[in-house]
């Protein structure tokens, strides 16, 4: 039965997207966590973001962080960047591969860096050339592909027709990001199915905040709708700009449990990255969500 693909590959973001809703912690601590994640088996880690430190000042040590850690030969390691001084310090530093971000909400896009969601996606066209001309490939990341804070439901159509435009532009794969949590299943069909109806071919990525408890339902229903490629924070790491106090991403120890049982490979050793998890958690100071950090895998017996 091939309901569920037999690999998915998990991208873990927790030292960037987790970290940077994070209170700000000590760049070794950065360190430490990067080099737990890379000995767990996992194939990604989003590992910094290139930002301006006064707009995000948990990353203001991106070059360090990079230059200070231990590399696995295994794992791909990529950087966030907003734009074009950005895209630049990411070459400088010798990342290969390069995510840009553009909102699928106008609003949205407009209230983080005062422009339209049309003019970001020029500005696009010229990152994406400029990865290129570089060597480095270029993801491009819809934020609120699930719903935005200010404008409520996105159409998945107009997903689809941004889509178009970063295909159009050249990018490697599009990830779509649940910005703040308000995917459902039913939001996730539309929006994949939308997509694949006019672009079968380009490699796509979920991105998950599990901000009101959906996420694993999420992730199960892209699964059968055959995505492959998924984001996950260590011990469910971050938060969500727009609502205080909310949990993060999705957890990467609980995807990692819920696909090793259902069958499927991640490469990731699950111990290693509850140990990690533990080791987030530490670092962070507050408990994190993730209730397989918590309870261990249900294997664990108790004796
Ligand atoms: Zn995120």
């Amino acid at each position: 039965m091939d309901r569920w693909p037999a690999r998915v590959s998990i991208r873990e973001v927790g030292p960037r997207d987790g970290l940077q809703n994070e209170q700000p912690v000590p760049t070794a601590d950065k360190v430490r966590l990067i080099e737990a994640l890379g000995a767990t088996g996992v194939g990604r880690i989003e590992a910094v973001s290139f930002v301006h430190p006064k707009a995000i000042p948990q990353m203001a040590d991106a070059d360090e962080v990079w230059g200070s850690i231990k590399r696995f030969p295994e794992v791909r390691y990529s950087a966030l960047v907003p734009n074009v001084r950005g895209a630049q310090r990411a070459l400088d530093a010798r990342f290969t591969e390069v995510e840009v971000v553009v909102s699928a909400s106008d609003t949205h896009n407009r209230r983080n860096i005062n422009r339209s969601t049309d003019e970001s996606l020029d500005d696009i066209a010229a990152l994406v050339e400029m990865l290129h001309g570089a060597g480095a490939t270029a993801e491009v990341i819809i934020a609120t592909s699930f719903g935005c804070p200010y404008e409520g439901d996105v159409d998945p159509g107009r997903v689809a027709a941004i889509v178009d435009r970063v295909v159009a532009h050249g990018a490697d794969r599009v990830a779509f990001g649940d910005t703040t949590g308000m995917a459902t299943p039913t939001r996730v069909r539309d929006v994949v199915s939308r997509v694949r109806e006019r672009h079968s071919e380009v490699p796509m990525l979920l991105h998950f905040h599990n901000t009101r408890g959906t996420a694993l339902a999420n992730i199960l229903i892209a699964l059968e709708l055959g995505v492959t490629e998924f984001d996950a924070s260590v011990g469910g790491l971050g938060g969500c700009p727009y609502a205080p106090g909310a949990t993060g991403n999705v957890a990467t120890e609980e995807v990692v449990h819920m696909l090793h049982d259902m069958g499927i490979d991640t490469g990731i050793d699950l111990e290693k990255m509850i140990d990690a998890a533990r080791l987030a958690q530490e670092i962070v100071g507050r408990e994190l969500p993730s209730g397989v950090l918590r309870a261990g895998p249900r294997t664990r017996l108790v004796g």
